[in-house]
């Protein structure tokens, strides 16, 4: 008989003391189990808010099936612990629990008494119920001592045989899974701790903080949080940007061979195998790993923003001087406009629009719609009383203005008066007014 058996790699050594303490038994009866092969793989377990790959390895086994009855098969056992039913079964053919008799008579030895184990047997297409004293002279292998164990000790180093839904675990449950966990050597793909650093972080601008209830601990117990809020999950499981992030990563952390301290080469070891960038992150280390991804992003944040900064320092100069009348050449725009008065019972619009230049920003206050200026320096055609020739055509070309305007602004030259300076928010603004469209 073959089995097949998943074990988490940390528990390899308990596993193999297993092995060697069951053939100790078995060479008594001139039997073992041998190893057919194994093989090294990962297995993923999907919790409620990320998935962690657990180191295994998966084993064939032969069990001896050493008896003295030919074209008997061993079916499995129905054992009674504290007189809750329990099955092993040996076989996908039956239910073991099906085949119970409850007149509790044994096959070989004809009697009838409560058994706390039973065992079951096919014997040339009979369904054999044997009670566990007789095992050994009716199949001819102490099955009880043996596959007894592998029932209760073996069956707790299958990883496949334990059924068991990770997404949906309460909190004790949770706890006990994190133990577990904990033991073994299991990772976590980087796309998901990135997600949970971004929403803990708020999108890494957040200050990394030490201690109790530091970001480090946050992350942690936020992967093992089964109640972990909706938010969060689409967070983590939406991370689309985390390819440019791992760039971000890698271009901070630069893959070097020599380490100024230990800190950095525990920083370099777990984030890189030989010069490969790792894209899961082992548990263990989560704190050190998620630390240098926040270091990475947080300061492309920083970088990026001091730049921006220098950007609108640089274009920030005064463009002339109160009173003087200036042209500058730029970008204007319709910020908003708001309702004026002009004396005695007039009421209108005022405007106020903003040009870009290379040097800097100047801001014009103005009852002038800017675009019907724009359109009659673009051309229109006029009768002798200088009245539109097609006046819905022209309206309409006013109106296109407008929304650019409002959208991404009208590159002109236009002359103005200087009429005030000011610096709003660390930037320098020149009022103007009076201005005229000179040229498009
Ligand atoms: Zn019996």
């Amino acid at each position: 008989m073959i089995m097949n058996l998943v074990i988490l790699e940390s528990d390899l050594e308990k596993f193999l003391k297993k092995m060697d303490s069951l053939n100790k038994k078995l060479r008594k009866f001139s039997s073992e189990i041998r190893i057919i092969s194994h093989k090294r793989g990962f297995q993923l377990f999907e919790t409620s808010t990320v998935d962690i790959n657990f180191p295994v390895i998966e084993y064939f086994l032969e069990i001896p099936e050493k008896n003295k009855r030919e074209n008997t098969e061993f079916l499995g056992t129905l054992s009674f612990t504290s007189g809750v039913p329990m099955v092993f079964s040996n076989t996908d053919k039956y239910s073991i629990h099906e085949l119970y008799k409850e007149n509790s008579v044994c096959d070989h030895c004809h009697t009838s008494r409560d058994r706390k184990k039973w065992f079951f047997f096919e014997e040339n297409g009979q369904i054999k119920q044997i009670g566990s004293t007789c095992v050994l002279e009716y199949f001819g292998i102490p099955l009880e001592g043996i596959l007894g164990s592998f029932d209760s000790e073996m069956r707790a180093f299958n990883l496949k045989k334990v059924d068991i839904d990770y997404s949906s675990l309460d909190e004790k449950e949770m706890e006990s899974f994190k133990k577990y966990f904990l033991s073994s050597n299991s990772f976590i793909p980087a796309s998901q701790i990135l997600g949970i650093l971004n929403y803990v972080t708020n999108g890494f601008s957040k200050g990394w903080e030490k201690g109790e209830e530091g970001t480090s601990r946050i992350v942690k117990n936020t992967i093992f949080n089964p109640m972990a809020d909706a938010e969060l999950r689409k967070v983590v499981q939406k991370n689309t940007e985390y390819e440019a992030q791992i760039e971000t990563i890698k271009s901070y952390w630069t893959y070097k061979s020599t380490y100024s301290n230990d800190f950095e080469f525990n920083i370099y070891s777990n984030l890189y195998s030989g010069t490969t960038f790792n894209t899961s992150v082992p548990y263990k280390n989560i704190g050190i790993v998620a630390w240098a991804y926040w270091k990475a992003i947080n300061n492309s944040i920083k970088e990026s923003t001091s730049v921006k900064e220098k950007s609108e320092e640089a274009t920030s100069e005064f463009l002339g001087n109160v009173k003087e009348r200036i042209t500058i050449e730029g970008t204007i725009k319709f910020i908003k406009s708001f309702p004026t008065s002009y004396g005695y019972n007039q009421e209108g619009e005022s405007y106020l629009y903003q040009i870009i230049t290379d040097k800097g920003i100047a801001k014009w206050f103005s009852s002038k719609d800017i675009s019907h200026d724009i359109v009659w320096k673009e051309g229109v055609e006029t009768d002798e009383s200088g009245y539109p020739l097609d006046y819905v055509k022209t309206v309409d070309r006013m109106r296109a203005y407008e929304e650019k305007l409002k959208n991404e602004g009208v590159k002109v030259t236009l002359t103005g008066t200087v009429k005030y300076l000011e610096t709003f928010k660390g930037q320098k603004q020149t009022t103007l007014t009076r201005c005229k469209v000179i040229k498009l």
